[in-house]
């Protein structure tokens, strides 16, 4: 089937939740083609999912095998692949005591973290979760209500009760948000969707101190920034911070759908049989994946290659946005997971991408969000620095043409 032909298929028999704009129907490390057969650089990974690219051998050997010998018997049975994840998810977090729940989300892991805060402070009379503006945390009811955006709520009432919201990295306003009736905060140690915005560290290491000093929960959203992204197994790890618990999902299982909650003694025993439970939860064919990926991640040394191609990819960006200093304001980011921060907005920059052969994201209007596999080589970094600069001077010069003043050309928001 040609593009064509899969759009109009799709526009029949679809919900139009989504306005996808290329047919991919094939992929290998950081490479995908289309049905015309055009091959692009993907710097997308399926929104920070498939972290050690695109169908590798150890991965899909994971699933061959895996398929042959055991798919799925629920949690009414052991199965052996789940144990072994939850001890690797355990020791790599550096949480005492840790304990895991496998989901099949980052939505249901964040409902799950929800409902563990919520169990936990059922007792004290605690149930309220305070989340950052601009956060993301999925779409199920609460987590939508979670999300501190009004763009993704609207029409969805009535939410459900006890959230409120504090501006991220403003440790004040958490504060203020605090009543005694506070069980959790819950925060990403990176905004990714909101903008890629990295907490500064006094305000993780304060958030800690106060939940402390208050006996309220830290929670952390690691769906996005977790498992390898940052350059550090988990985005928190960048600081000198430990959450109580934390959520996982996107690229734990390199796109086979999982998630997990993660969480530290404190919380590891408040879920007792009959509190929560998904039948898909931890098959032996999820997990035996997501082990394939820890794998790969821990024997290619991917935390190092993420550091290494990040800062390389900063440096070359920086060059690119030095000289567009009219429209292009910064480059932030940790690792992997880089936002070029444009006074336009970025989907103009992203088309143009797309039609020179690489895959990026437009996020919260005006970033230019970067997310290549961990395992991205330095000629495909070369390469998309490239294509980058190719398109920001035909960006430049269209703008140009548009108005004798860039800086007002009237693409602004
Ligand atoms: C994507 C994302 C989610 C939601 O995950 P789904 O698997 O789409 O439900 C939650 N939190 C963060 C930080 C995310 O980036």
């Amino acid at each position: 089937m040609k593009t064509g032909e899969i759009a109009e298929l799709q526009k029949q028999h679809l919900m139009p939740t989504y306005a996808p704009s290329l047919a991919l129907v094939e992929g290998s490390g950081t490479s995908v083609w289309d049905a015309e057969g055009n091959e692009y650089l993907d710097f997308v990974s399926g929104i920070a999912v498939t972290n050690i690219g695109h169908c590798h051998p150890r991965m899909v050997k994971a699933v061959q095998d895996q398929a042959e010998t055991l798919v799925h018997v629920s949690n009414l049975y052991y199965n052996d692949r789940q144990p072994l994840l939850a001890k690797a998810l355990a020791e790599h977090s550096g949480l005492p005591g840790a304990k895991c729940f496998f989901c099949n989300s980052g939505a249901e892991a964040n409902e799950g973290l929800i409902k563990l805060a919520r169990l936990w402070g059922s007792e004290k009379g605690k149930y309220e979760i305070i989340t950052m503006r601009q956060s993301f945390h999925g779409r199920t009811l609460a987590t939508l209500t979670a999300t501190g955006q009004e763009k993704i709520q609207t029409g969805f009432g009535p939410l459900p009760e006890g959230f409120s919201y504090a501006n991220f990295n403003e440790l004040q306003s958490v504060e203020d948000a605090i009543t005694p009736k506070t069980a959790a905060v819950l925060v990403e140690a990176l905004q990714g969707e909101g903008g890629v915005i990295p907490a500064e560290p006094e305000f993780l290491l304060g958030l800690r101190k106060l939940c402390d000093e208050k006996g309220i929960l830290l929670l952390c959203d690691e769906v996005q920034c977790g498992m390898g992204r940052t350059g550090k197994w988990f985005g928190f790890q960048n600081y000198d911070v430990q959450p109580d618990a934390f959520s996982l999902a996107k690229g734990l299982g390199n796109g086979f759908p999982i998630g997990a909650i993660v969480s530290g003694s404190m919380l590891s025993d408040v879920f007792q049989p009959g509190h929560h439970a998904t039948t898909f939860g931890g098959s032996p064919l999820a997990c035996a994946v997501a082990l394939s990926v820890i794998e790969v991640i821990d024997e290619e040394e991917l935390l190092a290659n993420t550091m290494m191609m990040g800062a390389c990819f900063v440096e070359g960006l920086c060059e690119i946005a030095m000289k567009h200093k009219k429209w292009i304001s910064g480059v932030r980011g940790l690792g992997l997971l880089l936002g070029v921060v444009l006074d336009v907005p970025a989907a103009a920059l992203q088309k143009k991408l797309q039609e020179k052969g690489m895959l990026a994201l437009a996020t919260a209007g005006n970033i230019l969000r970067l997310l290549p596999p961990l395992n991205v080589s330095q000629e495909e970094i070369d390469q998309a620095l490239k294509l980058i600069a190719e398109a920001c001077e035909e960006l430049h010069d269209e703008m140009a043409a548009q108005s004798p003043n860039p800086c007002q050309c009237g693409m602004g928001e």
